[in-house]
This record gives structure tokens, sequence and C-alpha cells, in this order.
């Protein structure tokens, strides 16, 4: 079957439709009636409503829990490769538009859902491109992907970083290597703000580097100085570098991860702030609680913890993690010492966020200021009829 050309449909059960009219993007396998036609894994398929409308048009994974991923809500408009390089362009130009290529040379260019590609993310790292292709769909386009990604932006070289949970669920094996081009070196520099950070594309988290932050990192600095910053859960400690580079005399990376604290260093030497990092190797509500009970004091401290919710089952838990954290920190700030802290669960909303920092300030006993309110960087945008893409969140608060 040419890429395009549809191999079936699916036809919804008994208003189960309304979501597709309001154009949320899955369908998912409850709202399923039946299938028609030979359907495959990865092939273009048709959507109807269970009284014969036409309703959409997606990409098929029949035994996933999203069996179809819908690309277009206009009957006339077919999924080929014209579509797919219509898509790509619109996502780069949209970058382009926001003048994100003038602060930086690493930036998400396609992100999925939101950038109405599903299946396909793609970051730029300086001269690389790294992707993540996660849909059988997709996995089907990926020279087709690479070509034209190589057209849009002329990198040395194209990624896969295709070792992401979602694509394990939708059945298709891990790989990480290189797609098309040159290899991508084992560390790369990138440029963010005129600071410089090295990435592993290889290895590192998501594909590499935390670019989703990296409009707060710039929100942020100003508030990160004083003699003493905790940049905890602090990964290859780019929120220290801002915090140096505004002012901080000194910051104390923590993280369990002794190879991103490796990074860390080496990314203050890269910016000329040798000797003003400490590392600090183990698990954050451990140390925190070792720091209020050897009577520490911060004027700064960054809580950017990893998604403690990834589903809606241990939301509650997570939100018992938050409050921890938050609450020690506010402990460990001297007053008028500010907090910068994070939630990457799309489980738990800014609203229940917020809450937690309320309950969190009630038993550090201090009153909490939010100062300014953060979310993911322009280029992880959120589009309407999918809130799901929508998951970081952060307040900067003072702390009297
Ligand atoms: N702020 C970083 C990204 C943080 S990602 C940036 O902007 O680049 C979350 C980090 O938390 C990861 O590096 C992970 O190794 C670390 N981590 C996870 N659990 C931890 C724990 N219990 N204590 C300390 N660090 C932890």
């Amino acid at each position: 079957m040419p890429f395009g050309e549809p191999s079936g449909a699916v036809i919804l059960k008994p208003e189960r439709e309304e979501p597709v009219l309001r154009r949320h993007p899955w369908i998912f396998s409850g709202a399923v009636a039946t299938w028609q036609g030979k359907v495959q894994a990865g092939d273009v398929v048709d959507v109807f409503s269970r009284d014969g409308r036409w309703l959409a048009r997606g990409f098929a994974n029949p035994n996933s829990e999203v069996p179809v991923r819908l690309a277009t809500w206009q009957p006339d408009e077919r999924l080929d490769d014209e579509w797919l390089w219509r898509r790509l362009r619109g996502a780069w130009q949209r970058r382009l538009d926001w003048r994100i290529p003038d602060e930086t040379d690493a930036f998400r260019i396609v992100y999925a859902e939101s950038d109405f590609l599903p299946g396909i993310i793609a970051d730029r790292y300086g001269d690389f491109v790294v992707v993540q292709l996660y849909t059988p769909a997709m996995e089907r386009q990926r020279e087709t992907i690479a070509a034209m990604l190589s057209e849009l932006l002329h990198p040395k070289g194209i990624f896969e970083r295709n070792d992401l949970d979602t694509r394990l669920r939708e059945g298709l094996p891990p790989r990480i290597g290189s797609l098309q081009g040159e290899s991508p070196p084992e560390q790369l520099v990138i440029t963010e703000n005129g600071l410089r950070f090295l990435v592993d594309v290889w290895r590192g988290h998501k594909t590499g580097f935390y670019l989703d932050q990296r409009d707060n990192r710039r929100r942020a600095a100003p508030y990160l100085v004083g003699e003493r910053v905790l940049n905890a859960f602090s990964y290859t400690g780019s929120f220290a570098i801002y915090a140096l580079w505004a002012g901080a005399k000194r910051v104390i990376n923590l993280d369990t991860s002794a190879e991103a604290l490796r990074l860390a260093e080496a990314n203050a030497a890269l910016n000329g702030f040798a000797g003003r990092v400490v590392s600090l190797e183990g698990n954050a509500f451990q140390v925190l609680r070792q720091f209020r009970d050897a009577g520490e004091q911060f004027d700064a401290i960054v809580l950017d913890p990893p998604r403690f919710a990834p589903t809606k089952a241990v939301v509650e838990n997570a939100l018992r993690g938050y409050k921890d954290i938050n609450w020690l920190a506010m402990r460990l700030l001297k007053p008028g010492g500010v907090l910068v802290t994070f939630s990457c669960s799309g489980m738990v909303s800014a609203e229940m966020f917020q809450q937690l920092l309320f309950a969190a300030a009630l038993d550090a006993k201090r009153e909490v200021l939010i100062v300014e309110r953060l979310g993911q960087s322009r280029d992880h945008p959120v589009s309407v009829p999918f809130p799901e893409g929508e998951y970081l969140k952060g307040f900067i608060c003072r702390v009297e």
C-alpha cells in the first residue's frame, strides 16, 4: 500500500465521536466498534461515526491503546509525502517566526501532536538533528522524514534516539544510532543565550538536554543570586550555569546521577565558572533532610524533579513527594530567599501544584509569595484541543 492510501476504516461506537469532532487527535481502543479492511500497523485509515459520517483520517496501530492517531479533519487531505512535507515545513517556520534560532542553536523543531505530526519529535542540537519516531506509521517513513529534515535544515547528521517508552508501548523495538549523514560526537556543544552546554545525545535524558526549560532558565536567572544556591535534581547543571552567569557566588548541583554531575562540572568549566560548582551525588529527599538537620541555609533553591506521576494511579503519591521536597526547601531558605520549583507531571495541574505549595508553606511555617508562573518553552507549544501536550509548570516564589 503506497503511503497516503487508506487501507481501511474504523467505525466508532455510538456516541463516541464527540472527542473526534472536538479535534482531539487520539482514538482510544474503547471507542472502536469495528475495523473494516485489512489494516496493518502504520496504515492510513478513515474514521466514521456509527451512522456512517466521515469524521477524520489518521494512522493506525490496531493493537495499541491508541489504535488511531488522527492527522486530518479535511476529507480531501491525503496523508502522503506532501502532507508530511507541509507539516514539517510548517513546524520549522513557526520556530523561525518565534525567533528561537536567534537565542539558541538547540531547540525542538517538531513536537508531535502539538505540531500536528503525531509520532514525530525532532530536536536540533547545533549541526545535528535528533529524532524520536514512535508510531509504526512514522517508523515506516523514517527515511523520508530524514530526507525532508535534511532538506529543511542541512544538518551534518540525523540521529535516532528511538528508545522512549511510548515507542515500546506501540510495539516498536528500541533503536539508537545514526539515521543519516555523520554520527554525532559523544558530546556536542550547544549555545543557549550565549552560554555553552555539553550534550550527550547518545545517552542523555530525553534527546540529551532539557530544552523545555530554556525559557525558564532565563526567567529564573536574575533570582538565582547570592552566596549559596542549591540546584536540586540538577541533571547537567543548566540552572547552575545561568545562576553563576547572573551573579551567584557558588552553586551546589545535587543529583543521583554521577554522570550528569560530571557533565555539570564540565559545563561550569566551559563557561569560565570552574571551581564555583559543587557536586553532590545523592537522593534529594535524604540530602535536603540532612541539610535541615545540619541547620544549612540557602539564598535560592531550584527543584526540578523527574516526573513523579506518570499515571493517574500514582498521582496521590506524587503529590506527597512534591509536597515533601517543597516543604523541605522552604525550610532551608533564608528569609527573603527564592524557590524555583517545577512539576513535569502532566497529571498534576498548575492548580494542584499551587495548592500543594500552599500546604507546604503552612507546614514550613513560612510566608510564600508567587512571583512568576512558568510553563514549557515556546518550542513546546500546546495545541488547544490537545491539553495532554502541556506538562511542565513552575513557580518562582519568594519565601519570607
Ligand atoms: N533541571 C535539569 C533537569 C532535571 S531532570 C535541567 O534543566 O537540565 C531530573 C533529574 O533528577 C535527573 O537528572 C535525575 O537523575 C535526577 N533525580 C531523579 N531522582 C532523584 C532524587 N531522588 N534525588 C536527586 N536527583 C534525582
